[in-house]
């Protein structure tokens, strides 16, 4: 599904260059789940944006379902990203005096479907991922676990074959980033190819593989052991 070759990212600054990642190799298949660890300033978030579809590369090769990337226009990025990419943040990224159902139909109006079809798949995705009686709720009314669950909801709309998670639980409390991962165990467990930045050790026993960056390089990568698996 992915395939990154001989990959680096230069920020340029004016006065200095910042060489973020530095001829990195990774290839990610359908239906894996990864988990992305390091310190701060590691490439993390740089290598998260390439893989998203956000930025672009300043040389080397990205591969996304055998297109290639790095060559595209910023509307072709846009375009892989409304047809098969969903995101989530640790802020949630929501829109504050608009209620759940609202919120999580907000891609879908980007993407031309219409009213009655957006409120059909709005409630279905709330409802996977157990909110929808507060689908009426805006943003404010709501605990940090729930506003992540509907910006996971939100995420799912348009039917992304892969997500991409930025510190997903990194506002919430234990209990409610267990809930988070696991609906991501649920998801993956139903095909979605799933990539997600953590600090923290105990999130990524939650997922597959880890996948750890130092100075914009991959200095580890395995497959994890003993994965923690949510009921
Ligand atoms: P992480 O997500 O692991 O904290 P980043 O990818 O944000 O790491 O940063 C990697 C390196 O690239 C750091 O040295 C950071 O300062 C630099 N960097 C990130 N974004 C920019 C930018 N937009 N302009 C210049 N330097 C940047
Ligand atoms: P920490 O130093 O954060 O407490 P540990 O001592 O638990 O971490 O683990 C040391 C290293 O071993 C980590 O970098 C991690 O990548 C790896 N590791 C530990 N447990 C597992 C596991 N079950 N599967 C894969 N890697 C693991």
């Amino acid at each position: 599904m992915i395939k990154i070759e001989n990959l680096s990212k230069i920020y340029n600054t004016g006065i200095v260059s910042v060489e973020a990642l530095k001829n990195i190799n990774l290839s990610i298949e359908e239906r894996e789940f990864v988990s992305i660890m390091g310190p701060s300033g590691s490439g993390k978030s740089t290598l998260m944006n390439i893989l998203g579809c956000l930025d672009k590369p300043t040389e080397g090769i990205y591969e996304l379902d055998g297109e290639s990337v790095q060559d595209m226009s910023d509307d072709e990025l846009a375009e892989i990203r409304n047809k098969k990419i969903g995101f989530i943040f640790q802020s949630f990224n929501l829109i504050p005096r608009v209620n759940a159902l609202k919120n999580v139909e907000l891609p879908m109006i980007y993407a031309g479907v219409s009213a009655n079809q957006r409120k059909e798949r709005a409630i279905n995705a709330l409802q996977k991922v157990g909110l929808e009686e507060r689908m009426h709720h805006n943003p404010n009314e709501l605990s940090g676990g729930q506003k992540q669950r509907v910006a996971i909801a939100r995420s799912l709309v348009n039917n992304p074959s892969l997500i991409f998670a930025d510190e997903p639980t990194g506002n919430l409390d234990t209990k409610s980033g267990n809930e988070v991962m696991s609906i991501f165990q649920q998801l993956n467990a139903e095909g979605v190819t799933i990539i997600m930045v953590t600090h923290e050790f105990d999130i990524a026993m939650h997922t597959k593989r880890m996948i750890v960056c130092r100075d914009g390089k991959i200095i580890e990568d395995k497959p994890v052991e003993n994965q923690i698996i949510i009921k």
